[in-house]
C-alpha cells in the first residue's frame, strides 16, 4: 500500500470508485498518481468519517461533482495485481442484469481478506537452493563424520529449491549448516508462494473412454477457443467426471486454465482428490464459502496469478479472475445451490455461460436431470446436447425402481414392511441401504392429540421442528429455539405427539428394528462439525455402516460402491406444492438419490413409498425417462405460461406489518413506467408470509421477452430507489427460483 500525496497539483485525474454501498453509482475521488494500468486496483478512500476499501472502475478527467469538493484517495493497494478488465466487464454485466448496485457487486466478488483495510500478505515459503558455487560441491568433499552436510548436499544437488519441509529429513542440524553455507555463498535463499497441494508422483491412469464418453470429448474438445455451450446429459454413473477430466487435460495441454463449478462444499474435497490424482503436478485451487479467510485468499491468488491451472469451487468461484481461462464446467448444473439468495442474487450457471461468451470459450453444463431452462435451450438448438445414456461401467445397470403403495400397505413408524424386509435382505448380504427423507430433526412438528394444536414459530409462518435429542423445538427458517412444551397451550392436554417423520425418528425406528445394524445418520445436524462428513464418507466406503439415514446431503454426487438399496420416504408432498418447480425438483432429487444405488457390479434397487404410485412423475421415474418427463413439464409450462416460456422478476418487500409491505409494493407498481410486453401483477403476501419476525409481500413481473423485462427494470430502478420507505426492506430478484 503506497500513500497518495495529499496535494492535487494535477486535479484532472479522477478515479471512479466502486464501494460496497446500497446505492447504484460510483464515487469520484482525486487520484493524480493513478494511470490506466491501475484500473481494477483496490484503493482506500475517505467516506464520511470512515475509510472504505473500494475498486477503481474507471479514470476520468471530469466529474459530475464540483472538483474542489472531491477528496483524494487515501491509499492505493499494491499487495495484489489489479482486477483484470475482463472481470470488471463481467461484474458490470451482472450488476446491470440483476439490478444490484455495481459497487456492492464488485466488492462481493472479492475474497473477504481483500475487502479489509489491512493490506494482505500472501503466504509464502522460504526455499534454499545451491548457488553456482554450491553446484561444484560434492557430498564426498565433506568428511565422513559430517553427516548433516553430506546429507544436505545430497538433497540439494538436484538444483531445485527446497523448503524446510523437505530439508528437515536431513536432521535437526540442517539449519545451522544452511546458515554457514549461506554465509559462504554456497546456497541462495528465496521466498516463493506456497504450493496449494504437494506434488505427488504416481498419477492415476485414465480408463479407456466408453464410445459415448469419447464422442463427447471429441465434440467438445473441438470447440476450444470458441464460445460454445454444451449440455452433457448423462445418467447417474455415466462417467461425466471422466469426460470433465479429459477436457481439462486438453485445456491444460493448450496452456489454459479450467474452472469447474460444483454445487456443494461437501463435494469439493472428494473431487479435488480425483483431480489431484489425475494431475499430480498441477496446482489445484479450491474455493468455497466454508474456507478460512486466509486460506481462501491463498487459493484465490494462486488462481489469479495463473499458478493454479485448475480451479474447483462453488458458485462464488465463477467470479475468480483467471488469466488463461480456457474451459468452464458446471457440474450438476440444475442444482439450486448455484443460486445466490441474498446480496447479488445471481445464478452461477447463467453467469458462467455469460463469462464463456465474453471470453469466447466453451462451457459445459453437466447433469442427469438438467434444469428445465437448460433442457429447453438444448432442445431448441441454442445449446448443443450430448448424451451419455448408459452407465460407464458395463456391469453397472441403472437401479430398478419400485413404487410401494402406502394406501394398501400402511407404513409403521414411517417404514413399510416391504422396505424393512428389503433392508433386512441387504443386511444379510453385507450390503448397504440408504433411507432418504428430506427432513432433518425428529419430527416436522409436535402436535396435540385433542385439539389439533401444532407447535409453530412465533416469528415465521412455519411449524417448529421437534429435535428430541436436544429436547428442543427449532424453527428451520429463522433459527428460533424453544424448550419442548409438555402440555398443549390451547387445551391443556398432556398427550402431545410428534407429527410426521424426520431423520432422527427414522434412525430410532431402524435401531429398534435392527439392533445389530450399524446406522449412520447424515444430515445438516450430524455433519455440523467441519470434519464429520468427510469422516462419515470414509466410514461408509470402508463398510463401517450398514444403514444410512439421510437428507439430500447424501443424494448428490457420491459414489458408495456397496450401496445397493435406496428407500424413499415422504416424497409425495412435493406433488401438491403450490411451487410450480416442485415436481421438477422432486424428479431430479429422486433420480439423484436413486443414482446412489448399485453403482458398482451389484444391481441396485430403489423403493419409493407413495400414496400415488400411478402419478406420471413416478411412472416416468421408474423408466428413468428424464426426456419424457421434461417434455411433459415443458408442455405444461407452455400451456400455463410459466418459465422458460416467459421471463420473471420479483420485487420483494418486508416490513413489520404486511400492510406496510403491500402499500410499498403498490406504490412501486404505480411508479413503474408503461411497458408493452411486461405484465405487472398485483402485490400479494409471499407463500411464506411471515419470516424471522417480518411480514413479506411480493410483486411479480413477467414478460415473454427478456429484453422488454430488462428494459422495464432498468427504467424502473431509479424511481424504486427514490421511494421513501423507512420501515420497508426490499430487493429485486431476477429469474427467481421461487416466487
Ligand atoms: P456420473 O458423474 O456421471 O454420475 P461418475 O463420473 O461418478 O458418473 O462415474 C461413475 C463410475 O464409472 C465411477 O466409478 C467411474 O470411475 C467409472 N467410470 C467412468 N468412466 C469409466 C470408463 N470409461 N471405464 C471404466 N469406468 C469408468
Ligand atoms: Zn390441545
Ligand atoms: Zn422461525
Amino acid at each position: 500500500m503506497s500513500s497518495a500525496s495529499a496535494q492535487t497539483a494535477t486535479p484532472t485525474c479522477i478515479a471512479q470508485v466502486a464501494l460496497d454501498l446500497p446505492v447504484p453509482r460510483l464515487f469520484d475521488y482525486h487520484a493524480p498518481e493513478l494511470t490506466p494500468a491501475d484500473i481494477g486496483c483496490r484503493v482506500l478512500v475517505p467516506f464520511g468519517r470512515k475509510q472504505l476499501v473500494g475498486v477503481v472502475m474507471q479514470l476520468s478527467h471530469s466529474s459530475a461533482h464540483a472538483l474542489d469538493k472531491l477528496k483524494p484517495i487515501a491509499a492505493v493497494y499494491r499487495d495484489t495485481a489489479p482486477l483484470p478488465a475482463e472481470l470488471l466487464r463481467l461484474l458490470r454485466f451482472c450488476s446491470q442484469y440483476y439490478h444490484h448496485p455495481l459497487g456492492a457487486t464488485v466488492l462481493a466478488a472479492l475474497p473477504t481478506a481483500l475487502r479489509r483495510v489491512q493490506p494482505v500478505q500472501p503466504k509464502s515459503v522460504t526455499t534454499w537452493a545451491l548457488s553456482e558455487a554450491g553446484q561444484q560441491l560434492h557430498e564426498d568433499a565433506f568428511p565422513a563424520r559430517a553427516l548433516a552436510q553430506r546429507a544436505l548436499c545430497a538433497v540439494l544437488r538436484d538444483g531445485q529449491p527446497h523448503s524446510a519441509a523437505t530439508l528437515a529429513v536431513v536432521g535437526s542440524s540442517y539449519r545451522s549448516v544452511l546458515r554457514r553455507w549461506l554465509a559462504q555463498g554456497w546456497v541462495t535463499q528465496s521466498s516463493q508462494p506456497a504450493r496449494l497441494n504437494p506434488i505427488t508422483t504416481a498419477a492415476d491412469s485414465a480408463p479407456t473412454l466408453t464410445p459415448a464418453q469419447q464422442a463427447a470429448v471429441t465434440q467438445i474438445g473441438g470447440q476450444f477457443g470458441e464460445f460454445y455451450v454444451c449440455l452433457l446429459h448423462g445418467v447417474t454413473g455415466s462417467g461425466k467426471t471422466e469426460v470433465y477430466l479429459h477436457l481439462v487435460a486438453q485445456a491444460l495441454q493448450q496452456g489454459g486454465q479450467a474452472l469447474l463449478l460444483v454445487p456443494e462444499i461437501n463435494l469439493t474435497p472428494q473431487l479435488t482428490g480425483v483431480f489431484q490424482a489425475r494431475f499430480p503436478d498441477i496446482e489445484i485451487a479450491t474455493l468455497h464459502s466454508g474456507m478460512a479467510e486466509a486460506e481462501r485468499l491463498t487459493h484465490w491468488l494462486a488462481a489469479v496469478q495463473g499458478r493454479a491451472r485448475i480451479v474447483l469451487g462453488t458458485r462464488l468461484a465463477v467470479f475468480t479472475p483467471l488469466p488463461d481461462l480456457a474451459l468452464i464446467i458446471v457440474d450438476e448444473e440444475h442444482d439450486s445451490s448455484f443460486h445466490q439468495q441474498d446480496g447479488l442474487r445471481y445464478a452461477a450457471r447463467d453467469v458462467a455461460v455469460m463469462r464463456a461468451q465474453q471470453r469466447k470459450i466453451p462451457v459445459l453444463l453437466g447433469s442427469a436431470t438438467p434444469a428445465l431452462e437448460t433442457w429447453h435451450n438444448a432442445s431448441n438448438g441454442r445449446y448443443a446436447l450430448i448424451s451419455l445414456p448408459q452407465r460407464a461401467i458395463a456391469t453397472a445397470q441403472l437401479p430398478t425402481i419400485r413404487l410401494l403403495d402406502t394406501r394398501s400397505n400402511r407404513p409403521e413408524d414411517g417404514l413399510s414392511s416391504q422396505l424393512l424386509s428389503a433392508i433386512e435382505q441387504r443386511l444379510a448380504l453385507g450390503q448397504q441401504s440408504l433411507v432418504f427423507i428430506n427432513r432433518r430433526g425428529y419430527a416436522p412438528t409436535l402436535m396435540c392429540t385433542e385439539c389439533g394444536w401444532g407447535a409453530a414459530c412465533t416469528r415465521c409462518s412455519a411449524r417448529l421442528v421437534l429435535h428430541l435429542r436436544d429436547k428442543q423445538l427449532r424453527c428451520h427458517h429463522c433459527g428460533h429455539v424453544e424448550r419442548i412444551v409438555h402440555a398443549c397451550p390451547d387445551c391443556g392436554n398432556l398427550d402431545l405427539k410428534p407429527g410426521g417423520f424426520g431423520t432422527q425418528r427414522l434412525e430410532d425406528t431402524l435401531a429398534r428394528r435392527f439392533p445389530a445394524a450399524r446406522i449412520l445418520r447424515v444430515d445438516r445436524d450430524s455433519t455440523r462439525n467441519k470434519d464429520s462428513w468427510p469422516a462419515m464418507q470414509k466410514a461408509i466406503r470402508a463398510n463401517q455402516a450398514d444403514i444410512l439415514v439421510g437428507t439430500q446431503l447424501l443424494a448428490k454426487g457420491h459414489d458408495f460402491p456397496n450401496l445397493t438399496l435406496v428407500g424413499v420416504i415422504n416424497a409425495d408432498s412435493a406433488l401438491y406444492s403450490p411451487d410450480f418447480r416442485a415436481s421438477e425438483r422432486l424428479f431430479a432429487q429422486l433420480m439423484q438419490v436413486g443414482g446412489r444405488a448399485g453403482r458398482a457390479s451389484v444391481a441396485g434397487e430403489v423403493l419409493i413409498q407413495t400414496q400415488f404410485p400411478d402419478h406420471h412423475l413416478y411412472q416416468l421415474l421408474q423408466r428413468h425417462d428424464y426426456a419424457a418427463f421434461a417434455a411433459s413439464l415443458l408442455s405444461e409450462r407452455a400451456a400455463s405460461g410459466f418459465p422458460p416460456f416467459i421471463h420473471q422478476a420479483v420485487l420483494r418487500a418486508e416490513a413489520p406489518q404486511i400492510d406496510t409491505a403491500l402499500a410499498f409494493l403498490q406504490r412501486a407498481k404505480a411508479a413503474a413506467p408503461a411497458a408493452d410486453q411486461v405484465t405487472l401483477f398485483d402485490p400479494t403476501p409471499a407463500a411464506m408470509p411471515r419470516k424471522a419476525g417480518l411480514e413479506r409481500g411480493l410483486l411479480l413481473l413477467q414478460s415473454p421477452s427478456r429484453q422488454a423485462l430488462q428494459r422495464l427494470l432498468s427504467a424502473w430502478m431509479p424511481s424504486l430507489t427514490a421511494l421513501k420507505s423507512a420501515a420497508v426492506r426490499w430487493h429485486l430478484d431476477v429469474d427467481p427460483l421461487e416466487i
